[in-house]
């Protein structure tokens, strides 16, 4: 039987320090005969780099030219790299890795071994614990994926990464889904399929760092619930149902009230308090709406997910 290829593609943000280690660590693998079920082939995608990541893909196609590269105009986002590298994969089988090692390699062969029995569409893999991230952060991961899971159809996964192998089959489905505000755990939870998934303990990146601060892991968390549910919306017609309710206990007391006492011009204060609430209601509802019209402003644009400098 004819070995299949596999695709192994790897979004880089600046990662000059962390990819030829990756690199590395995949020929070592290679080496030791851990990968002989199948051929390779890289697909690296220079995410707008400002450091010399591109010319660490040159050198290194130049080795060996398993290796294939796309290199965008500007940043674009990981979400578009990984999009952009599943386009120029051809393999049978695909697998996203970061380049700094966080996803560990020695998990390829275990992988290969589920995707290829055919029993499975993809081999999904999910972080067990969040050792060496601020607790805050984890904690407010997982009420995101909780919040996620209840609001939304796409199994979303605490922990998931997006280190996973799938078949061309499902590679198809996500390219299908040609979406400008890419939330890939979205993505891949809503394609559905056949997936098995393994577990692993965080490790730490090689090299380099992080690109995700508080804040941009916040918006990306909102980008999530916008782009995979629309629970949000109903949140401001019940919010003025509430009100409504509220407001006609209200007149009812006051009627009662004012036929039994007389008509004392009191409760400014209290009239005040309830004026903020209102409005404020008001806002974030329109916030709310503001949020969803925008993402639809940007789809109904039809802008490409990315753009290319170079590629071979
Ligand atoms: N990455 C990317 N574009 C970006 C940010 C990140 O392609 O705008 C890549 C990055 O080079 C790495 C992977 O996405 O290979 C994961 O990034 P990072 O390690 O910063 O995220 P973390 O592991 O902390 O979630
Ligand atoms: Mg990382």
């Amino acid at each position: 039987m004819d070995k299949k290829l596999l695709t192994i593609v790897v979004p880089c943000y600046n990662e000059q320090e962390s990819l030829p280690l990756f690199y590395q660590a995949i020929k070592e693998m290679e080496n030791e005969g851990k990968l002989s079920s199948v051929n390779l082939e890289f697909v690296f995608v220079d995410d707008g780099s400002r450091d010399n990541t591109l010319e660490v893909f040159r050198h290194l196609s130049q080795q060996d030219d398993r290796i294939h590269y796309v290199s965008f105009s500007r940043n674009f986002g990981k979400e578009a790299g990984i999009y952009a590298g599943l386009e120029k994969s051809t393999g049978d089988y695909v697998v996203i890795m970061d380049a700094d090692l966080q996803d560990p390699p020695a998990m390829l062969p275990e992988m290969l071994s589920y995707i290829g029995t055919g029993e499975y569409d993809c081999v999904a893999t999910r972080r067990v614990d969040r050792k060496g991230e601020p607790p805050i952060r984890s904690w407010f991961a997982r009420k995101f994926y909780r919040l996620m899971n209840k609001i939304s159809n796409a199994d979303i996964v605490d922990g998931a990464r997006d280190y996973q192998m799938m078949t061309r089959k499902v590679v198809e489905a996500i390219l299908a889904m040609k979406e400008y505000n890419r939330f890939s755990k979205g993505i891949f939870g809503w394609v559905g399929f056949r997936r098995k998934w393994l577990e692993f303990e965080n490790v730490e990146r090689v090299a380099g760092e992080t690109k995700w601060s508080f804040w941009k892991l916040f918006i990306y968390a909102i980008d999530g619930i916008v782009a995979f549910s629309t629970a949000p919306l109903i949140m401001a017609s019940i919010f003025g149902l509430l009100m409504c309710i509220v407001a006609f206990v209200f007149i009812i007391i006051i009627i009662v009230r004012t036929l039994i006492f007389g008509d004392p011009t009191s409760g400014w204060p209290s009239m005040v308090c309830i004026m903020l609430l209102v409005s404020g209601i008001q806002l974030l509802c329109m916030g709310i709406l503001g949020e969803y019209l925008a993402k639809t402003y940007l789809e109904t644009k039809k802008r490409p997910i990315y753009l290319v400098q170079e590629e071979k």
